[in-house]
């Protein structure tokens, strides 16, 4: 009862003295109908949580870019949407988020047949280090602002999640999820399969093909579908859809989408042809 009363007043005292300015929260949550369309509650707790992401950790830019305090808070938003119900204490690996204005070169190393070590450079729009900071292209955030199943922040902190367990392999910490780890393990497969046997049979996927890189990617890609197309995801890989329900403790699917899509009303899902040009790790 003490540690919960200590924790609550730190909480309580950490959302005081780091709270957002009505008008900055606004200001992110404008360009954001998928918020703006969640439950009141949920915006609420999105914001609090957000708030203490913030207190938490550097959001830096790179690159001679800068970044303003809304833009700060819609990284945040993102970041925090997927542990909205797990906490933020699964990103405690963590401690910056560095914002590049748009692509950018990666080192590269790759050992070929001989055994010899090749270094260079990939372009990529987003990167989570092991054991350091995420690093984000601005340009590919802020073309996430239209939820269509792509979205460079969530992917990047769903592999945040990944490495709970120790090893980025596609399966995060189950404790406290009710989802035993043969379970996830055979849904997150047999999706797989499914997803593979679109691309072998049609060239393409109803999710990224991205996804088919690693279990480690296809958790991140499944994951940015499930808060950002939903309906779709369900529809093509309706068990995946509902172990992430589980996990994750949150219904996407009850989100205002009639709101969503008055919002963009141009808005189609994209199914195969794929805005993501850079590659994502
Ligand atoms: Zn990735």
């Amino acid at each position: 009862m003490r540690e919960f009363l200590r924790r609550f007043s730190w909480r309580h005292y950490q959302l005081k003295r780091h709270a957002l300015a009505d008008a900055d929260w606004q200001h992110a949550c404008a360009h954001l109908p998928l918020v703006t369309a969640m439950p009141d509650a949920a915006q609420q707790q999105l914001r609090e949580l957000s708030t203490l992401f913030l207190a938490q950790k550097a959001v830096l830019p790179a690159d001679g870019f800068a970044l303003s305090t809304a833009q700060q808070i819609e990284i945040a938003i993102w970041a925090c949407l997927p542990v909205r119900q797990i906490g933020l204490a699964v990103y405690a690996s963590f401690h910056a988020v560095i914002v590049y204005p748009d692509e950018f070169l990666a080192p590269r190393e790759e050992i070929d047949e001989a055994g010899v070590v090749h270094t260079g450079h990939e372009q990529v729009s987003g990167e989570s280090w092991d054991a350091g900071p995420i690093l984000l292209s601005w340009a590919d955030v802020e073309a996430a602002r239209i939820p269509d199943g792509y979205n460079v922040v969530i992917h990047e902190c769903v592999h945040k999640l990944d490495l709970t367990d120790g090893d980025m392999n596609g399966v995060p910490t189950l404790l406290g999820r009710g989802i035993a780890p043969s379970e996830w393990q055979q849904v997150m497969r047999a999706a797989w399969q499914t997803v593979g046997q679109e691309e072998k049979l049609l060239g393409y996927t109803s999710v990224d093909d991205y996804a088919l890189e690693s279990p480690a990617e296809f958790f991140a890609v499944l994951s940015e579908h499930f808060f950002t197309a939903p309906a779709e995801l369900q529809a093509d890989l309706p068990a995946a859809y509902a172990l992430l329900e589980r996990y994750y403790d949150q219904r996407p699917l009850d989100w205002n989408w009639a709101a969503i899509d008055a919002a963009y009303p141009k808005h189609e899902p994209d199914d195969s042809g794929y805005r993501r040009s850079g590659a994502e790790h």
